[in-house]
């Protein structure tokens, strides 16, 4: 069994904790907070020994009648890997930690490319993060595209992808975030960070990206156009993405209309929180215009990245070879 600690127990982590647990061949060591909430009295609840993340806060949880388990020191040392899923720019800062008791970690898509040895999405790279100590998990975003781009690359070749993604504000939970009533180009200025990011994953890959920001929480939506090296069919390009079992395509039979049927969905299936690990893409948007190829997927940030986490941990254990983790991970949570 592959021991493992999440350090960091919030929108990620406990999803990335719950998908660990359910493996055949991993065990939570515990989860690290820094602080009592809501998240903190459920970890407990749900079995996982909860460790202080900040040694002058420690006492807080005690004052909330939350027991703890120890310091996030004791967690990384017994831990074979860490999961850092603190918010972004926390993860650098805990690696020397993570060094200092010579624990592989990964680090999520928050943090900075150059945290890590290498960058990682189980479909496009899984073989470069094996045995590699630090592993960075790309965003949500970047997951969603890598899990699109691979097969089209592999197929047809890809001269040009150009995509708008179309971001939520924030997360259900996350209230401080806006826009409340507004459009944003965000980053205004092009190419946004994803393009870049994408490239982490397929280096020689030609891609452009532009963001915007507006006033929803559930998901992302990705307007694409891929510019081919060939020209199927629009069919030939359907029956490809549904072979991939991170890419959910939406049958018109089912009429999901949007990200919010999308969801309900998900709930109707009995989905943990109602997470869409896969990308939501409609079959009925692929198009061919010559060589162009055109679609709109929906990425539901919460959770497409953690069963690539689950992925990114048997890369660094080097226990399992990538198609055989992905079949593992998605068997073990239902995808
Ligand atoms: P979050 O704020 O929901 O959770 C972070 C957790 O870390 C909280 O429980 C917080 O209390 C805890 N924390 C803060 N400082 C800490 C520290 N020093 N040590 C240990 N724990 C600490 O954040 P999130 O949305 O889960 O994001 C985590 C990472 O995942 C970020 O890099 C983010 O960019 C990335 N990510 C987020 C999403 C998303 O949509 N939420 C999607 C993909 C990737």
């Amino acid at each position: 069994m592959i021991r493992v600690g999440i350090n960091g127990y919030g929108t990620i982590g406990k999803r990335v904790a719950d998908a660990v647990r359910d493996q055949p061949d991993m065990e939570v060591v515990g989860v690290a907070k820094t602080r009592p909430n809501f998240e903190a009295e459920r970890a407990v609840a749900r079995g996982y020994d909860l460790y202080a993340a900040i040694e002058d806060r420690a006492s807080q949880f005690a004052d909330a009648g939350i027991e703890t388990a120890g310091l996030v020191d004791e967690l990384v040392a017994q831990s074979d890997v860490v999961v850092d899923a603190t918010p972004s720019g926390i993860g650098a800062q805990n690696k020397e930690l993570y060094e200092e008791y010579d624990t592989p970690a990964l680090y999520q898509g928050g943090e900075d490319a150059d945290v890590a040895d290498v960058s990682f999405n189980a479909r496009g790279n899984f073989d470069d993060a094996r045995n590699a100590d630090h592993v960075r998990v790309v965003s949500c975003n970047t997951t969603g595209l890598s899990r699109l781009l691979a097969p089209l690359r592999e197929e047809y070749g890809v001269e040009k992808a150009r995509v708008t993604l179309v971001r939520r504000g924030g997360d259900p939970g996350q209230t401080s975030r806006g826009p409340i009533d507004d459009i944003l180009p965000n980053p205004i200025t092009l190419p946004s960070h994803h393009g870049p990011d994408v490239n982490t994953i397929f280096p020689d890959l030609d891609i452009d990206t532009l963001g915007l920001k507006v006033p929803a929480t559930l998901m992302h939506m990705h307007s694409v156009n891929v510019t081919l090296e060939s020209e199927p069919s629009a069919d030939d390009v359907r029956d490809l993405l549904e072979g991939e079992s991170r890419i959910f395509c939406i049958p018109p039979e089912f009429d999901i209309d949007g990200t919010g049927k999308l969801k309900e969905y998900a709930k109707d299936l009995g989905r943990p929180r109602g997470d869409v690990w896969e990308n939501g893409l409609w079959s009925e948007s692929v198009t061919m215009e010559g060589n162009d190829l055109y679609l709109f997927q929906a990425i539901h940030q919460e959770s497409d990245v953690v069963p690539e986490n689950v992925d990114a941990i048997r890369a660094v254990t080097d226990s399992m070879d990538g198609a055989e983790s992905i079949e593992t991970t998605n068997s073990a949570l239902g995808i």
